[in-house]
């Protein structure tokens, strides 16, 4: 069993989550509008996992016989002048759902919530991952600045990756 208080921060989390998978699908939007498809794959992706991320919270929650509750989402983010505005908002996001992160783990710690202490555990090791991966994308835009020809390589390196 969680408390009724950690039940309302899981459910805050697994909609911030949704939030994130939304905020993704917006971004991939733009870049397909701009026709940089592999980017637009590599964000919808990003987003499919942010609604994996978001089912881990809501099979937990209902395993441990609370209540989901699903609730409106803020309209994301829909207007880009670049890429690179496109990965600075997205490891932006990812820094805020690393804090939102350890924040439920510190109030775990302090409920001595355990199950939910290691259900979290994965949870620290994704966003270690997910904030790696976007600042080398970020690295990668700032070192071709405006170059064509790495703009579109850098397109064709996104475009490569795979779905699970
Ligand atoms: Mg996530």
């Amino acid at each position: 069993m969680i408390s009724k208080k950690m039940e309302e921060r899981l459910n805050q989390q697994l909609n911030a989550e949704l939030g994130a998978a939304h905020s993704y699908l917006a971004m991939a939007a733009y870049c397909d509008s701009i026709d940089m498809y592999g980017c637009a794959h590599w964000l919808k992706a990003q987003a499919k996992e942010e609604l994996e991320h978001a089912m881990k919270f809501y099979h937990y929650i209902e395993e441990q016989d609370a209540t989901i509750k699903i609730t409106a989402l803020p309209e994301p983010k829909c207007t880009y002048s670049s890429l690179q505005e496109v990965f600075e908002t997205s490891l932006k996001q990812e820094k805020h759902v690393t804090a939102l992160i350890n924040a439920i783990v510190d109030f775990a710690i302090s409920e001595k919530d355990h199950a939910t202490q290691v259900f979290l555990e994965w949870f620290i090791t994704e966003q270690v991952e997910e904030e790696s991966s976007i600042i080398d994308l970020l690295h990668k835009l700032k070192l071709l600045k405006d170059s064509g020809e790495g703009l579109f390589l850098f397109n064709e390196e996104l475009a490569k990756r795979k779905e699970d």
